[in-house]
């Protein structure tokens, strides 16, 4: 099967912090766009700007070539997906892209039953946070047949500039895994430099300045860092996602046998944020257990 993006009808499902910008982007290259979320309010910008909403998954589906999904949790792709009123039921030889951070074994399982279905499938998720969302600009990794690769490379485009395929079903999922784990350990070294700038009476956005340029820069210190300075916590990322990225991450590296002491250490440190109510703000809000023994 072919999937021509030129007349493609493309339906985008999950319009939440991510999947509003990216949902967007498809829109203003001059797509027909069929979209559907959980709250229907987060729709209405899209609407406004000529998006048809839909009142399922399946009506979603049932006129779209290409479908995405940018959900929350594994659990949410695979009702989506999966479910009776869901993408791979519904749908006529569709090419289905899920961009929600998921685990490898579902995306492979979602593969499956997609091409037995007759359609062609991709797992692609995305790093480069709220702005690369915003600014289309995000990192994307791919998983899955060359041939949904390559037809997904013109929509993806639309959305990020870095767009990797990286191999078979679930690999996109595997990489993305990696992509946390790094962060993982960056964020801590992040605002354990910002906390101990603040204890030896630095001034915190002076001192981003000057590291800020060196050889610990990254988006990490460059965009949360003065989030941080601000007392910004409001989601960029919620760390109830990174929580699910990091069980997702943690239970494959034990199926691997590999220790990974950072990704433990920072799992146990957000569980405890999380524990004290903090699971709704944005990731840098770790900041707060160095500061005030959150
Ligand atoms: P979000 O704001 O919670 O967006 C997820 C959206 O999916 C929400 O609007 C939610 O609906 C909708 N949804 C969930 N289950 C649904 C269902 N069954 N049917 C229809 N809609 C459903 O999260 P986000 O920050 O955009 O992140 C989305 C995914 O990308 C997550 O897996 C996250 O880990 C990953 N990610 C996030 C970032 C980031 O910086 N934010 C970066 C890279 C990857 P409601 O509106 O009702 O909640």
């Amino acid at each position: 099967m072919t999937v021509s993006l030129a007349k493609a009808h493309v339906g985008f499902i999950g319009l939440g912090i991510m999947g509003q910008h990216m949902a967007g982007h498809i829109l203003a290259a001059g797509h027909t766009l069929r979209v559907y979320n959980r709250t229907h309010d987060k729709a209405s910008a899209l609407v406004e700007q000529g998006a048809y909403w839909c009142d399922s998954p399946a009506e979603v589906a049932a006129d779209s070539d290409i479908v995405i999904t940018m959900l929350g949790f594994p659990s949410d792709v695979e009702q989506v997906w999966l479910g009776e009123a869901g993408l791979i039921a519904n749908a006529h030889h569709a090419l289905l892209i899920d961009m929600t951070t998921s685990s490898p074994e579902l995306a492979q399982r979602l593969a499956s039953a997609a091409t037995a279905a007759g359609h062609l499938a991709l797992d692609a998720p995305v790093s480069g946070g709220d702005v690369g969302a915003r600014d289309a600009k995000l990192s994307i990794m791919a998983g899955g047949e060359a041939a949904a690769f390559e037809a997904a490379l013109p929509v993806l485009r639309l959305m990020g500039t870095n767009i990797v395929h990286i191999g078979p079903a679930g690999a996109g999922q595997h990489t993305k895994m990696s992509n946390q784990i790094v962060i993982a350990s960056t964020i801590m070294g992040v605002c354990e430099g910002l906390a101990y700038a603040r204890a030896a009476g630095l001034d915190a956005a002076t001192v981003l300045q000057a590291i800020g340029g060196g050889a610990a820069g990254g988006f990490q210190l460059n965009v949360m860092g003065p989030r941080i300075i601000k007392g910004d916590f409001a989601p960029g990322f919620f760390i109830e996602h990174f929580l699910k990225d990091l069980g997702i991450a943690l239970a494959e590296a034990e199926r691997m046998n590999l220790p990974l002491p950072g990704l433990t250490l920072a799992r146990r440190l957000y569980i405890e944020l999380a524990e004290q109510g903090l699971a709704r703000l944005g990731t840098q809000a770790l900041f707060q257990h160095y500061v005030s023994g959150v």
